[in-house]
């Protein structure tokens, strides 16, 4: 029989017991050990029984447990300090409370379309959204005042698993909010605070706004599955990375739009100050620039000055050079949401096409590209490690045309990892014990043998292998029953994998990049290094592909197909359902973590440094953050055919080095045994990994980059701009307009120099004198650089220097005379030039207005 009507009866809890409830709500329970350990002692079988999720856990006790762990007077004192202990921890000053700058923001937006925070809260699919839970996390533990703003989708991502045949199959379970940690935000009158957005034709889409306490972090959650909306509307959060095209348009709306109206709600009934700076995780949320400009215009201001102020407070993070991984929208329907009746009186709909417009060279006039819109929007970008820093600069160089690649605007924030989200409780307990603050927090403690013996590392690291090999068999079980086994068929799964071989992960979505089935290039090399005969390698695989491609489930099945075999299944395995859960398994048992995209589309990658987190090594293409700090000792590079541009012969060549390393180098070193059984060799390279790269990969330190780099300097420029009425952001836009309609007239005229001789040597000094025209701008609005260094055969200027000329003459009609020396400090070709650009305190580069006038060839 179909019920008519459902809803959740709440466990009451005794008074005795009522911090329990807070204790489950605020997702610091997911990396604290302490505070699970308190909810596994309720019900150690139930706890087990529903994943560790405490609001489960609370929801399936009956009223009799209830008052028996009321009456228990020890239990009743450990809720109270655990209690007490989160409270410490929300209150206490931290990092960011004992930082100096005037100019630390009152609060940071947070911009996420997805968040991984904990496997009880599904709203992720890979990377981006792990990063931005371990961003929100971090920020926690720093006491940076962020607040994070995302959507609560109905189903999140999906959970995989595997047909008979191999083929990946999508289950899409409902996920009530009520159960999970979860909170409405509710109108002082208790009926639920509502968010609406317009749409097309005189409709409104609303959302209720969930929050979850992310330690002291709050993030809101907008959810469009409400009685308010009609069925059609209701759907727009139903799924994760779902639909394409107007659905995927009208989500980034909500998130974009909604997400600054649910804030505004937010700080009206919590009291939260409003946010200085907001931060956008990709592209997805840009939109949220557009509805600050309306709200600016709204005040008084013109579209430019509004955009001036939205610009300087706002950062924008770009994630992949993978076109697929960048939204674009037919420019004709962004114009439906944004024009008609829809268009916002001074907010005119050709202005906000134009933030999006790729009318770069090679762009698409009938496209909206929302990274091009978060670039325009963003006064402040960064890539996610060094080399994505440098590929963005290439990649979005058409929008400073006149600019060499190095001088596009956007640097690079190198991703991180929360750690205590990621490192095994047993290596974190064993720290504690033997290994001082000051050598845990330099990483120096782990090169102390004296602290924790060779004999005890290698314990530790077989016992993570063994608890992996464990639970890789009962997920395997599980599987193989799903696809139609019987239990009586599957007791070789008793003997899959071994706790002694030498364990290699890998494990990530399957977009075609990350080339799941490179180690299935030469399929005989691979089943002869499974199983060697005295240096066997076994292989715990994992990865999503997709629900729409078709071609990363191929791979997973080939991958799938290749595990079947019984000559090798014991030493392969591919495990379903890749997520939080079965990762913090994975990462602390792997000996060491493969890596093989093709170079250099992984942006930045953060599993390895969860690994390496945990001791192990990475075996990597030196793409992302193992560019960056591979340092030959901890771990190892698998070199690349970068120049090959036929992909197949790409793949065999950089198979061929995987192979080749992983025989020769890391099974060799990892079998290599001392007189006491100990590889030490191995774990001279473990010790130096958690040495090195130990305080590195850690959020914390990419959260304080933030925060120093991005967040303080926004804060700057955005209060600069604000005050007096944004008396800043008026002139600024107005000094703007008047130096964009100058430009015309503004030439390097001629360039003469001086002072070296026939032959020139390194001491002299160049002489250089620029006669400029500038037409109605005055000399003090430019800077009139000179541009020089080694250059190549083709008389590019390579690794450039950058000086200012001075004012060294004033000539009638807008002609002035610019002078400087330039040392000539290195041997060898040298060349220099001559370029005017606009300049005026407080630009964030002098790529800012993207105009430049260079001295003719
Ligand atoms: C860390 C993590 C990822 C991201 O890994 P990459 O190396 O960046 O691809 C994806 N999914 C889960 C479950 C993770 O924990």
């Amino acid at each position: 029989m179909r019920a008519i009507r459902r809803f959740i009866v709440r466990t009451v809890l005794p008074d005795e017991l009522a911090p329990l409830d807070e204790l489950a709500h605020n997702l610091r329970w997911s990396w604290h050990a302490p505070t699970r350990d308190l909810f596994a002692a309720i019900d150690a079988e139930r706890w087990a029984a529903v994943g560790g999720d405490p609001v489960a856990l609370l929801g399936a006790l009956e009223p009799g447990r209830l008052a028996a762990l009321a009456a228990d007077a020890a239990f009743v004192g450990r809720v109270r300090e655990a209690a007490h202990d989160l409270h410490v921890y929300l209150t206490a000053p931290r990092w960011y409370q004992q930082q100096q700058s005037a100019q630390l923001p009152r609060a940071v937006a947070y911009f996420s379309p997805e968040y991984g925070i904990t496997s009880v809260l599904p709203q992720y699919s890979g990377g981006l959204g792990i990063l931005a839970g371990d961003h929100l996390k971090s920020a926690s533990d720093l006491g940076v005042p962020l607040v994070g703003v995302g959507l609560l989708y109905g189903s999140g991502y999906f959970k995989q698993s595997l047909t008979r045949d191999g083929w990946q199959v999508e289950t899409y379970p409902v996920l009530d909010p009520d159960g999970m940690p979860l909170t409405l935000l509710r109108e002082p009158d208790g009926s639920p605070a509502v968010v609406t957005v317009e749409l097309p034709g005189g409709g409104a889409l609303h959302a209720h706004v969930w929050r979850a306490a992310v330690g002291r972090v709050p993030l809101l959650l907008l959810d469009s599955d409400v009685p308010e909306n009609d069925d059609a509307v209701r759907h727009v959060t139903d799924r994760l990375y779902g639909g394409g095209g107007e659905h995927r348009l009208r989500q980034e709306l909500l998130l974009g739009v909604g997400g600054v109206r649910a804030l505004r709600v937010w700080s009206r009934l919590s009291g939260a100050p409003e946010p200085e700076v907001f931060h956008t995780n990709e592209g997805h949320a840009g939109f949220l620039g557009v509805e600050r400009i309306r709200e600016l215009v709204a005040t008084g201001l013109t579209f430019d000055e509004a955009l001036e102020a939205v610009r300087a407070a706002t950062v924008f993070t770009t994630h992949t050079p993978v076109p697929a991984g960048i939204d674009r929208f037919e420019a004709k329907l962004v114009a439906q949401y944004f024009g008609g009746d829809n268009e916002t009186p001074g907010v005119p709909v050709e202005r906000v096409l134009a933030l999006g417009a790729e009318d770069h060279e090679g762009g698409d006039p009938l496209v909206f590209n929302m990274a091009v819109m978060g670039l325009r929007l963003g006064g402040r970008a960064n890539g996610v490690s060094l080399l994505h820093g440098q590929v963005s600069r290439g990649m979005f160089a058409g929008l400073w045309p006149g600019f060499d690649d190095v001088e596009v605007p956007i640097g690079s924030v190198t991703n991180g990892v929360h750690a205590p989200t990621w490192v095994h409780r047993s290596l974190v307990e064993l720290v504690q014990r033997r290994l001082r603050p000051d050598e845990v927090a330099s990483g120096s403690g782990w090169l102390r043998t004296g602290a924790i013996g060779d004999d005890e590392l290698w314990s530790l690291r077989g016992a993570l292998r063994a608890e992996l090999v464990a639970e890789a068999r009962v997920r395997l079980r599980r599987s193989w029953l799903r696809r139609g086994a019987s239990a009586a068929e599957l007791g070789w799964v008793d003997d899959v994998l071994s706790p002694d071989v030498l364990t290699l992960g890998f494990a990530r979505r399957v977009p075609t990049y990350k080339r799941l089935t490179l180690m299935l290039r030469d399929p005989d090399r691979l089943r002869a290094l499974l199983l060697h005969p005295e240096r066997p390698v076994q292989l715990v695989v994992a990865g999503k592909s997709h629900p729409d491609d078709d071609q990363g489930k191929r791979l997973i099945q080939q991958l799938v197909r290749f595990a079947d075999a019984p000559d090798v299944r014991h030493r392969i395995v591919f495990l379903p359902n890749y997520d939080i859960a079965m990762a913090q398994a994975l990462y602390p048992g792997c000996d060491v973590w493969l890596n093989n995209p093709l170079r250099p589309l992984e942006a930045c990658g953060t599993s390895g440094m969860k690994s390496a987190l945990n001791g192990g090594l990475n075996l990597s293409v030196l793409d992302g953050w193992w560019d960056e700090w591979f340092d030959g000792e901890n771990g190892w590079a698998i070199p690349t055919a970068d120049g090959v541009d036929d992909v197949d012969r790409r793949d065999d060549l950089e198979a061929a080095a995987l192979y080749d390393l992983v025989e020769h180098q890391v099974a060799a070193r990892f079998y290599d045994r001392d007189d006491r059984g100990l590889p030490t060799r191995w774990l001279e390279m473990v010790r130096h990994t958690l040495a090195t790269l130990g305080p590195k990969v850690q959020a914390t330190r990419m959260v304080a980059d933030y925060t120093r780099y991005l967040y303080v300097p926004a804060t700057a420029a955005g209060r600069a701009l604000a005050a007096s009425d944004h008396e800043g952001a008026r002139a600024l836009a107005a000094w703007k307009a008047r130096v964009r309609d100058a430009w015309e007239h503004v030439h390097v005229d001629h360039v003469e120099t001086g002072g070296i001789g026939e032959v020139p040597q390194v001491g002299d000094e160049l002489h250089v004198k620029a006669y400029v025209s500038l037409g109605s701008l005055d000399p003090s609005e430019v800077q009139v650089q000179v541009v020089h260094g080694r250059v190549t055969e083709a008389d590019e200027l390579d690794g450039y220097a950058v000086d200012a000329l001075v004012l060294a003459e004033t000539f009638e009609a807008g002609r002035h005379a610019f002078a400087g020396d330039v040392p000539l400090q290195r041997s060898g070709p040298f060349g220099y030039t001559v370029r005017v650009v606009p300049r005026r305190d407080g630009l964030s580069s002098a790529a800012e207005l993207a105009l430049v006038a260079n001295a003719p060839a």
